[in-house]
């Protein structure tokens, strides 16, 4: 039989699962603060827990952990990129960045993509699998035991579609935000999806606090269907009525994530178009110049076309920003340190 991934668990599910075992309600507590407040790495840590209860722990479940592969660090602006090793094995990405008013963490959401976004590096292979809640929160503890510095912002940006892994990032949101964990503010976590629409309805409902990011890249059916296989699939007046929706539920501003791709996206009729989505809605659009990938010839406009893009819609009222793009020296765009290891290995 699977072990129970303990660390998957919220404060009633390892109570009950204590009790059953014999022990008392505040062996669930004091397990759980080891875990989601001291970050512990194993059950041995747990010293002030007797033996003999950690070894029938060992045995009852599965303690998930990360092993660091490879760090490679920004020597721009300190950024750090993370490949960590699950249980299994397989590989994920994760990244630190270093701002002024904290430290935010990029996690991944699955190993590989089944999304098949075109410019994109985490989906060349497809998916492997889905990651656990305990691995999602994992990455976030690793990291923030190696720089010994507490979080403060989790960006779901990282490889994977999280939305096509609901309940697990779902669970995940609730152990991270809660107050008897690390309790990241909802506020400050962020979840990017290249737009299932039955799921942000879903998270619409999940009474959450976190923003949502939708990856439009494209402000036309045809130019976005050119970048993005999941845009066959939902029209962006379907997308739209959702992201409404999530704002009405949520009171949450919806940020709009565009690459801009020299030659696809970036004329001025796709301002236009953009303008028409932007405008009278609540929300804020972030250009991302695209990450070149050695797989696909899409290339970034120049950085005067990037900026003219930007104070075109500014002109037209949008709230527009230029994502600052981080650890430019250190393998670009997401999914690209992963890759690179599984060819060489
Ligand atoms: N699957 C989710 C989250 C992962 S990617 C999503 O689609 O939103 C996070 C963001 O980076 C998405 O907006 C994605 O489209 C974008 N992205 C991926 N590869 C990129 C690249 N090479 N250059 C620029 N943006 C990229």
């Amino acid at each position: 039989m699977e072990k129970t991934d303990i660390k998957s668990l919220n404060k009633t599910e390892l109570r009950q699962v204590i009790e059953a075992m014999g022990e008392k309600k505040f062996r669930a507590d004091q397990l759980y603060d080891w875990m989601h407040v001291k970050l512990a790495r194993s059950f041995d840590e747990m010293t002030n827990i007797s033996k003999a209860f950690r070894e029938q722990c060992k045995e009852t479940f599965l303690y998930t952990s990360l092993s660091a592969v490879c760090v490679q660090e920004s020597k721009l602006d300190g950024t750090k990129k993370y490949l960590f090793a699950l249980e299994d094995g397989n590989v994920v990405e994760s990244v630190l960045m270093r701002y002024k008013h904290g430290n935010s963490v990029c996690i991944s959401s699955q190993v590989g993509c089944r999304m098949g976004c075109r410019f994109c590096a985490s989906t060349l292979d497809g998916l492997t699998r889905n990651l656990k809640p305990s691995e999602m929160l994992d990455q976030i503890y690793a990291i923030s035991r190696l720089i010994g510095e507490r979080i403060s912002n989790v960006v779901v940006m990282g490889t994977g579609e999280p939305l096509d892994n609901y309940e697990n990032l779902i669970t995940f949101i609730k152990l991270l935000s809660d107050e008897n964990g690390l309790n990241i503010s909802q506020r400050n976590i962020t979840v990017s999806t290249c737009g299932i629409v039955p799921n942000i309805y879903r998270l619409a409902e999940e009474k959450l606090q976190i923003t949502l990011a939708l990856s439009l890249h494209g402000a036309t059916d045809a130019k976005r269907q050119e970048l993005m296989p999941i845009a066959k699939a939902y029209q962006i007046s379907e997308l739209m009525e959702a992201v409404d929706t999530y704002f009405e539920k949520t009171g949450r501003r919806i940020t709009f994530e565009y690459s801009l791709v020299a030659g696809v996206n970036d004329t001025d009729e796709d301002v236009m178009n953009l303008t028409a989505l932007a405008s009278g809605r609540n929300c804020h659009i972030n250009l991302i110049p695209v990450n070149p990938i050695k797989e696909r010839d899409y290339r970034q406009p120049k950085q005067e076309y990037v900026t003219a893009f930007k104070n075109k819609l500014e002109k037209n009222r949008i709230n527009v920003t230029i994502r600052r793009e981080m650890g430019r020296d250190i393998d670009g765009a997401c999914g690209q340190l992963r890759k690179r290891h599984l060819e060489e290995s």
